[in-house]
């Protein structure tokens, strides 16, 4: 296929660039993703045109990275990323060339990019294709391949092993020989890189289909080690009991048994027994235990996660997962306990919880399905929730306000029988309702004030 075909939006955006003297041609992900039947996800065009004769050329044009030659352009609904030619030289940071050079052609533009896949372009507007590297036929194959001397490549931008294994986990690809064996002697480079553009790759990796294909890939290239040491140190601890693998193994297929959708699902199922290395004892039967490992976990996924500048939304929820995934339930347990453990949980991470367990448990067995125990107490969660109920002070049929009009004066009083009064209504529900909660109170109340005159006496 030497032509392929081009979209009438695409015809009008070139019509504008020829009319001006200008060649325009698609190029990246697009035609990578078009090659491969997947939905693209963003536009990118190159031309011979400078930034300031493109802006000139579009009513609407924003220069996003007009320092790199890159701005974009707003046509017909769609947003277009348009770079001018590029090449770039002396890469003295390993992060960013010193200077762009603009290329007096698309052939020596597609010569700077990073992996023969990317490096494939389509003219505008009549689907000419122009493959200078055999982009295609590694495309076809499955092939991740630098375009040209992989450790020369790695050593200009650290960048690039990292998004080689984050294309290997979305793509389902392989990472050519030479290519994955020059990610090592360059782990100089990508330390170099910020970490905001690491977690970045990171989160694209784990939102992929099978995340633990780039993960085994960062192990075998020593990525893992660099960037998630405490990830790394969990090869080889061997678990016994039910469990079937490694901590390792086990953390990778429980993040891919983790709901695609979620990144916050992805980073606890990964992290979840992070902190089982430091627990571990063996016991009188030498089978090995992992006591309290949740909150070894915890500790070390917050430490982790932070240090790769993830928003502190995340984090927090990622860390409370962790710290709750050995959650334990009994058929006998009443529904003021069922109600408990709802509060202490939070309803809005009771989902997410049950999905981490699942991956958990299939990640320990290698078999799918949901244990009869844990499709009981989602049961039991979801009748107690249905109930009228009260989960927090903001759901109890009084407030600071009513107490102090019964005469408790607003203070840490007031907090205290709320807080009771909580206690009270998740025992039993019925007593969510005002006046019996104002009965209570002014019990407590002179409970208290007695209590206060004792010790006063004393
Ligand atoms: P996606 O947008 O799906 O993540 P992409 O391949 O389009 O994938 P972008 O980051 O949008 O990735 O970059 C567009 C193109 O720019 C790439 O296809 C590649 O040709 C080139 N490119 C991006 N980053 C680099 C880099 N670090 N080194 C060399 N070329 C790069
Ligand atoms: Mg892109």
């Amino acid at each position: 296929m030497n032509r392929i075909p081009v979209s009438p939006l695409l015809k009008d955006l070139a019509r504008v660039f020829a009319d001006a003297g200008h060649s325009v041609y698609l190029v990246g992900g697009a035609v990578r993703d078009m090659h491969l039947y997947r939905q693209v996800g963003d536009w990118d065009v190159a031309t011979d045109a400078p930034p300031d004769r493109v802006m000139a050329l579009f009513k609407r044009v924003i220069p996003t990275g007009i320092a790199h030659g890159t701005v974009t352009i707003h046509f017909k609904g769609e947003s277009v990323e348009c770079t001018t030619f590029r090449t770039e030289a002396g890469y003295s940071d390993g992060r960013r060339p010193d200077e762009v050079r603009y290329a007096a052609t698309i052939e020596e533009d597609l010569s700077r990019r990073d992996f023969t896949m990317n490096a494939v372009a389509v003219s505008l507007p009549d689907g000419a294709v122009i493959d200078p590297f055999g982009g295609r036929e590694d495309i076809r194959r499955g092939l991740i391949r630098t375009v040209g001397n992989p450790a020369e490549r790695f050593a200009e931008d650290g960048l690039r092993p990292l998004r080689a294994v984050r294309f290997s986990a979305q793509l389902g690809f392989d990472i050519h020989q030479e290519t994955l064996e020059a990610i090592r002697p360059a782990l100089g480079v990508t330390a170099l890189v910020a970490k905001e553009r690491v977690r970045d790759e990171l989160s694209k990796l784990l939102l992929s289909p099978l995340p633990s294909r780039g993960l085994r890939n960062m192990e075998e290239t020593g990525l893992l080690a660099l960037l998630m040491e405490e990830l790394a140190s969990c090869r080889g601890i061997e678990q016994k009991g039910l469990h079937k693998f490694d901590v390792l193994d086990h953390l990778l297929l429980a993040c891919d048994a983790a709901p695609e959708s979620s990144l916050e699902l992805r980073l606890a199922a990964l992290l979840h027994d992070v902190g089982k290395p430091e627990t571990r004892e063996t016991d009188e039967f030498g089978l090995y235990t992992f006591h309290r490992h949740e909150i070894a976990s915890e500790r070390i996924a917050e430490s982790l996660l932070n240090r790769l500048r993830f928003p502190t939304k995340t984090v927090k929820t990622v860390c409370h997962l962790i710290s709750q995934h050995m959650f334990h339930y009994e058929p006998s347990w009443t529904d003021a306990a069922v109600r408990r453990f709802i509060v202490r949980v939070g309803e809005e991470h009771i989902g997410p919880l049950f999905d981490l367990r699942l991956a958990d448990g299939w990640a320990i067995s290698g078999v799918r399905g949901e244990p009869v125990h844990l499709a009981e107490f989602r049961d039991r969660i979801a009748a107690v929730t249905a109930m009228d109920h009260a989960f927090s002070l903001k759901d109890l049929a009084v407030n600071g306000r009513d107490l102090a009009a019964e005469g408790i004066p607003p203070g840490p009083l007031t907090g205290k029988i709320l807080q009771e009064l909580l206690e009270a209504v998740l025992d039993d529900p019925g007593l969510n309702e005002r006046e019996r909660l104002l009965e209570i109170a002014g019990a407590l109340r002179d409970r208290i004030d007695s209590l206060g005159k004792r010790a006063g006496g004393a």
